[in-house]
């Protein structure tokens, strides 16, 4: 398995001395990011998404709480977990910084070995959060966003869309013949072709902003974002169409063609704020049967829609 990159903490104090001695603490053992005041703070917050912030109360201009508040309100930084360092020891801040959403609360003077010991606990959780989110939104056998992810990217970019009138695109796809696949190679080689096609799909998708998704069984569905032309979501999924047929695996028990092979019902549409993303996903499915009834091993495109 691949290492995973060392995780970053983010520093921020307006003493260049503090900054120091923290960073020194964990060299070696973090890649440590540092800013000297709250503004610097959120800026490298947003752009570097670091897995823990230690910030100090006491700011010019834009004091600690102020930093956290925003970090909490943004849902670019608001898993960041927080880590207030400060000279004021009473309940009151203490209370603040929770509530604001902080994870924890060291008083200054620093000692060294506590300060480690909750940094490490706090990246370690960090960790098991991630972990968790990521088996939450991954498909078992295939490795991809699973359906509970693909809700969830279609819903928001579908909410997106229809705030800046932009149209969407979305390609379901279906193996042919998958049953008398399963039937006639068992299901274990039935899972090794849900991998291969999930795997050409993955790669196939020309942009790292579009989605590829397990939508069910041997279903499988692509969120095309930000205004694809609709003849340019016909070729990709013909483009799709055919890598996986040049896999060439063997299905001989298929009326369509002698290897596995896939089809697509394809929609882009304007969407408006009034419906919902479901209907996107009817409307490529009426796309994706009609390709079935016409012969399978096709695609087959809607008419522009506003969804
Ligand atoms: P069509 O061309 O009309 O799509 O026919 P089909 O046989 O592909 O469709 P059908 O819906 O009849 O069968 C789907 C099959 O997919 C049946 C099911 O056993 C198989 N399947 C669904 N999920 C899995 C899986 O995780 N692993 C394996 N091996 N097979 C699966
Ligand atoms: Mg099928
Ligand atoms: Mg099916």
């Amino acid at each position: 398995m691949p290492e995973s990159p060392a995780a970053k903490i983010l520093i921020v104090d307006d003493d260049p001395a503090t900054v120091e001695l923290i960073a020194n603490l964990f060299r070696g053992q973090y890649e440590t990011l540092f800013a000297l005041s709250g503004e610097k703070a959120l800026e490298i917050a947003a752009s570097a998404i670091p897995d823990l912030i230690l910030l100090d109360l006491m700011l010019p201009g834009m004091d600690g709480f102020a930093v956290c508040a925003q970090l909490k309100a943004d849902p670019l930084t608001s898993a960041i977990p927080v880590l207030f360092i400060t000279g004021r020891a009473d309940s009151t801040t203490e209370t603040r910084a929770l509530e604001l959403g902080a994870m924890d609360y060291i008083t200054k003077p620093i000692n060294p070995l506590v300060l480690k010991i909750r940094v490490r606990n706090q990246i370690e959780l960090k960790q098991a959060r991630d972990r968790l989110a990521k088996l939450a939104t991954t498909d078992g056998l295939t490795g991809i966003a699973n359906r509970r992810r693909f809700d969830e990217v279609l819903a928001q970019e579908h909410a997106r869309h229809a705030r800046t009138g932009t149209q969407l695109g979305l390609i379901m796809l279906d193996i042919d013949h998958f049953k008398a696949y399963n039937d006639t190679y068992g299901h274990v080689l039935g899972d090794d072709c849900l991998c291969a096609v999930a795997q050409v799909l993955e790669r196939g998708l020309r942009r790292n902003t579009d989605l590829v998704a397990r939508y069910g069984g041997e279903e499988f569905a692509c969120v095309l974002v930000d205004g694809p032309p609709a003849q340019g979501a016909l070729a990709l999924a013909e483009a799709l169409r055919k890598q996986v047929a040049a896999l060439a695996v063997p299905h001989k028990s298929s009326p369509t063609a002698e290897y596995v092979t896939i089809s697509l019902g394809i929609i882009t549409a304007c969407c408006n704020q009034t419906t919902d993303a479901s209907l996107l996903i009817r409307q490529a499915d009426e796309q994706l049967y009609r390709a079935k009834n016409s012969g399978r091993n096709r695609s087959c495109l809607a008419k522009d829609l506003n969804c």
